[in-house]
């Protein structure tokens, strides 16, 4: 399976904000874009030009690397949600928010998407009972996520819910049992991605 390994906080200076992919860190006075304010590479503290095309491919690769999705993947969310009724970008976000690894961030379960994303894959999370452990799986209201009995990895999910902030109301979290259950998808509000959707939909169309 292909993999984003580019360092994460490079990826932050690129986007020239915070996007909080390594978890408790992020927090600290380590973190890459407090210490470093300007773009990584040679040219890096050299003034940029600035286009449309730029600012829409910005917001794109900043969407990418928030929900730690590779270029395909991405498109491919895009060419879905065009096909949804609705608005494209309201779409492509909430199938985004969808993913299981996001999911597991939203309700607190895991610090990171990466931390997320080794955690579904190495099987300790189940979805209705059956283990999932496909990341992007999509989950479904009604869905009841659990953390597989007696797993190992129980510490490591603990540690993550005392870093947790607000639980979005489309969720709704047990962080004594590590149970949760999806209420129903989420609206575009309650998207906490610091990403202007409508920028993306335009560099697609294009
Ligand atoms: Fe980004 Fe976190 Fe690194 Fe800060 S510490 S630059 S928020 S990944």
């Amino acid at each position: 399976m292909a993999r984003d390994t580019s360092p994460q906080c490079k990826q932050c200076r690129r986007e020239g904000q915070k996007l909080f992919l390594k978890g408790e860190r992020c927090l600290t006075d380590k973190c890459g874009v407090e210490r470093r304010s300007y773009p990584p590479g040679e040219h890096g503290r050299g003034r940029m030009k600035q286009s449309e095309y730029r600012v829409q491919l910005r917001e794109k690769q900043k969407a990418r690397r928030y929900y730690g999705v590779l270029e395909r993947q991405f498109h491919g969310y895009y060419v879905k949600a065009s096909r949804q009724p609705g608005i494209t970008g309201e779409n492509l976000l909430a199938l985004l928010e969808c993913r299981l690894d996001n999911v597991l961030v939203r309700l607190g379960f895991a610090a990171s998407r990466r931390q997320a994303r080794q955690l579904i894959r190495h099987g300790h999370w189940t979805v209705n009972g059956r283990r999932v452990n496909i990341p992007s799986y999509q989950v479904r209201p009604g869905e009841v996520i659990a953390i597989k009995a007696d797993t190992p990895a129980t510490q490591v999910v603990r540690d993550a819910t005392e870093l947790t902030g607000q639980i979005p109301a489309w969720l709704q979290a047990d962080h004594e049992s590590l149970t949760a259950k999806v209420l129903r998808k989420p609206e575009r509000r309650e998207v906490a991605a610091p990403v202007q959707e409508q920028l993306i939909v335009e560099l697609y169309s294009k």
